[in-house]
């Protein structure tokens, strides 16, 4: 017969999913010999099957709980429901992973109105015996009865004020007698039915009301949200009573056994005196702190200070702890890994590390790669926050934290920033003309695009805080106005945004102290003591470079070419260039253009000397460049001579209906290949450059959007050629790669053949996931939340790589690659390569690199490390 009911005494920490965190815990701790006050646990098999059993407590589970209360009557010495000395219980749920929204705890179960006489005999202290019975009715009704808790409260409430009394400890015995009759009184109104005198009863309808919690909608949403399974079900402990509420030598507390805040190796905790359960964290008193136990209960101290050690060391990580002292005896109640900041994680790791209590393999694992971006970025004071309208949320697109006064356009952005001014950018959304005033802000607002759109992309290069696909805002540009509830916000106003939430508040928000600590660097040694992977970033210009070898990228593994063209002393060549309709318009454009490239490309040279640099040939949508404005238009007629109407035409000739799917990429250079001859002609130049001063840099041509291999054949020739006519003039060489970008589908199905003629693959999943879903990357903001919302789709694509179809993609083409081109280098450059799901992912199908925004590489780190761990490509060194 199957087993549903442990002893403490049976159980180990190893067992929480049949005996829940909680009770696995509890069983470890009575099993190392710390005071627990004596119990049994319900396993979580029984809360499902109680579900089977239509929601009924069968019989044998019934047979097994009493049998098991018997010897816990026999093990305390005392008698549950009757007899001198009553044997009082705590009903408290646990169930695998910690669960808010489940059932609250019961304590003091087993008083009734003999029982309360017995204990007030026993323990010689009435004031004690009807406070626990007051509690008692008041969580049963409550927690297991649903009666709202506000009743009680508001009785007790009333019972302080006629006493004209603060605290309920000043409530003697007798208001607290009297108190319990009204509690009584209250559960009969709200029930129809006596208060259970029959403590067996009051035990089994406690029972069922935590089995019945795991299904309530609470639990049920926050198991979805969380991607928790319906089926663990959760355990309840049945525990003996302790008595914190017992008198001036009594009381209850909560401890970390370092500071969760800090990391700080000494003991943080709190509690209070002549208290029970959750007084502490519910703020019925201001508690004290821990400290301070020194001097009222010294022996307890020590010993308390010894236990924390214990636990520690017999864990191998912080904890959490819960206990109670019962006229000068500590016993605990609770332990459990200690959440904690992202400081105090880091900090804890090395300790433990250093301390010699975990291995670093062990330590790589303790820390959530996402945590990390506490650390590299300011964040808000979290308790001023709470001062601050909340306005609207958008998407937590890049993040950190800003505040600063609001401006509509890029160039007000740069004006105001000029004056000094903390500056935040609200715009519809933002295109590569934007990049000044972006630079020029704090933060950037968008009311439109996703976490793939142009404000989010370059935001999270920038390190910049951004909030994107802000819905609930309207914006004026030409008005300079932000609508947001029923409010008008006009240039100058102080807004903050919260770029890990996406939040947006009203006026400025004080930030938290933010600095690396010392030991971030420590740890992310360890990091790259595992990680097989190499992590590249994401920069177009040697700041994002520089930036990018500070966090420890080891390349650059996409470097957009279209952002430096965006430049406001290039942009009217460009523009020349894009609607020159003869060859030698455009090619004289280009020629104006040459140095700049050049220079862009040695600046990026100079910081990563010989580390790998994957160049990306241009790949903007056309109209991305066009002049838009008639002002701009007639800017460009003048300078190339020609009148204002026929260069309107032009432009109209070249709008397309789709640029997403347009004339983009290398769709560009088969038209024109001068423009992607001119890219690789500085790529090399500025190469050879650099060999004259003895480094050998290390160029990847990319060429983007490659869908066939004829393609890449016609395009590789002529940059071969032009490669080689840059040796012939300068009589110089320098090694470089070609390879091609896979993103769009039909690349990924032909990759044996474009191996054939590819150094290295690059996956661009943002098209490929675009192409691939046919979900358009500026319009999916409208519809993608539907699909996460009615569960179709588990999570955004664009945000964590879709593994069964997409993923599929990226796995096949490796496979393909290989066949024909088994050296062929393999990485992704994708916003997915900051992405810890997706890295574990790239891991698994092989890749040699990921590539991510400068700010996420330590994440990718991390996650990459994290990766090859689980995968048992590495083990402990
Ligand atoms: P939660 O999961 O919400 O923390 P617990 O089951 O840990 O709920 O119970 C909350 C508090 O109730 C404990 O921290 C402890 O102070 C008190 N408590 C629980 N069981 C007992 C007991 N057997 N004796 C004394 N206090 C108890
Ligand atoms: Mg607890
Ligand atoms: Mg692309």
């Amino acid at each position: 017969m199957k087993k549903f009911v442990y002893n403490f005494k049976e159980g180990n920490k190893d067992m929480k999913s049949l005996l829940g965190g909680k009770g696995a815990n509890l069983a470890e701790m009575t099993n190392i010999g710390l005071n627990v006050p004596p119990g049994f646990t319900v396993t979580t098999e029984a809360c499902i099957q109680y579900d089977e059993e239509g929601k009924t407590l069968w019989p044998q589970l019934l047979d097994e709980i009493f049998e098991k209360l018997a010897q816990l009557e026999d093990e305390t010495g005392k008698t549950f429901g009757h007899g001198e000395n009553p044997l009082l219980v705590s009903v408290r749920s646990g169930s695998v992973f910690s669960m808010p929204g489940m059932m609250d705890t019961i304590l003091n179960l087993g008083l009734n109105d003999e029982t309360v006489i017995s204990l007030i005999k026993k323990s010689g202290n009435e004031r004690f015996a009807y406070d626990s019975y007051r509690r008692f009715i008041q969580m049963f009704s409550d927690v297991a009865m649903g009666v709202s808790k506000s009743n009680f409260e508001h009785e007790l409430e009333k019972m302080k004020h006629e006493k004209g009394c603060e605290n309920d400890t000043d409530l003697d015995a007798s208001d607290l007698k009297l108190l319990v009759e009204r509690y009584k009184e209250i559960y009969k109104r709200e029930l129809k039915t006596d208060f259970p005198q029959d403590t067996k009863e009051q035990l089994k309808l406690s029972l069922k009301a935590v089995f019945d919690s795991w299904n309530n909608p609470r639990a049920v949403i926050y198991r979805n949200l969380n991607e928790i399974s319906h089926k663990l079900g959760t355990a309840v402990n049945i525990q003996s009573m302790v008595f914190g509420n017992m008198g001036d030598r009594s009381g209850t507390g909560v401890a970390f056994t370092r500071n969760p805040a800090t990391g700080e190796n000494k003991v943080f905790g709190e509690f209070l005196m002549n208290a029970q359960g959750e007084d502490v964290v519910a703020g019925i008193r201001t508690p004290l702190s821990i400290d301070e136990l020194e001097s009222i209960m010294p022996a307890v101290y020590n010993q308390f200070m010894k236990t924390t050690q214990i636990l520690e060391n017999h864990y191998r990580d912080m904890q959490d702890i819960e206990f109670t002292i019962e006229d000068e005896i500590l016993y605990l109640l609770q332990t459990r890994t200690g959440k904690r900041t992202a400081k105090a994680a880091v900090n804890i790791a090395v300790d433990l590390v250093e301390e010699g209590k975990i291995t670093k393999l062990e330590s790589v694992g303790r820390i959530d790669p996402h945590m990390l971006e506490q650390l590299l970025h300011p964040s808000f004071d979290e308790k001023e926050v709470k001062n601050h309208e909340l306005l609207a949320k958008g998407l937590p697109a890049s993040p950190g934290a800003a505040s600063g006064q609001i401006y509509f356009t890029a160039d007000s952005a740069v004006e105001a920033k000029e004056k000094g001014i903390s500056v935040i950018l609200v715009r519809q959304e933002t295109s590569p003309e934007d990049i000044a005033g972006m630079i020029n802000s704090e933060g950037i607002l968008t009311a439109r695009g996703g976490m793939t759109s142009h404000a989010a992309v370059v935001a999270r290069g920038m390190g910049k805080c951004c909030v994107a696909g802000c819905q609930d805002i309207r914006i004026d540009e030409h008005a300079k106005t932000m609508k947001v509830k029923d409010m008008v916000l006009t240039e100058g106003d102080v807004i903050s945004l919260d770029g890990s939430t996406g939040g947006v508040y009203l006026g400025s928000i004080p930030k938290a102290s933010t600095s690396l600590i010392e030991n971030f660097e420590v740890f992310m040694q360890y990091v790259n003591d595992f990680k097989t992977m190499k992590v590249r970033a994401n920069a177009d210009n040697a700041r994002d470079a520089r930036k990018a070898i500070e966090l420890g990228a080891e390349g650059i593994g996409l470097c957009r070419t279209e952002h430096m063209f965006f430049d406001e002393e290039r942009i009217l060549n460009v523009r020349k260039m894009i609607v020159a309709e003869t060859l030698e318009e455009r090619e004289a454009a280009l020629k104006l253009l040459l140095p700049y490239q050049k220079q862009d490309f040695i600046e990026i040279y100079e910081v990563m000397k010989e580390l790998p640099v994957t160049i990306r040939l241009l790949d903007p949508p056309l109209h991305e460049f066009l002049p838009n404005t008639d002002e701009d238009i007639k800017e460009v007629a003048d300078s190339i001579g020609k009148t204002f109407d026929h260069l309107k035409d032009v432009v109209e000739r070249l709008h397309e209906f789709n640029p997403m799917l347009g004339h983009r990429g290398c769709r560009l250079a088969v038209t024109y290949p001068e423009i992607y001859k001119m890219q690789v002609r500085a790529i090399i130049a500025a190469a050879i450059d650099m060999k004259k001063e003895n480094i050998d840099v290390n160029p990847e041509i990319m060429i983007p959007l490659i869908c066939a291999k004829s393609e890449l054949v016609y395009i590789k020739t002529f940059l071969i050629e032009e490669i080689n006519s840059v040796f012939e003039e300068t009589g110089e060489t320098v090694e470089y790669t070609i390879g091609t970008m896979i993103e769009v589908p039909r690349a990924a199905i032909t990759a044996d053949e474009i191996a054939e003629e590819a150094e290295f693959f690059s996956f661009g999943t943002n098209d490929l996931t675009q192409m691939g879903f046919g979900f358009s990357r500026d319009d999916s903001g409208k519809f993608l939340d539907d699909y996460t919302k009615k569960g179709i789709l588990d999570y955004s694509p664009f945000e964590t790589l879709d593994i069964a179809g997409i993923g599929k993609m990226v796995k096949m083409a490796c496979t393909l690659g290989r066949e024909t081109n088994p050296g062929i280098k393999l990485g992704i450059c994708g916003e997915h390569g900051g992405d810890p799901k997706s890295i574990a992912f790239c891991q698994s199908v092989g890749l040699d690199y990921v590539s991510c925004s400068p700010f996420r590489v330590p994440i990718a780190r991390l996650a990459a490390a994290q990766a090859a761990i689980d995968d048992g490509t590495v083990r402990d060194k």
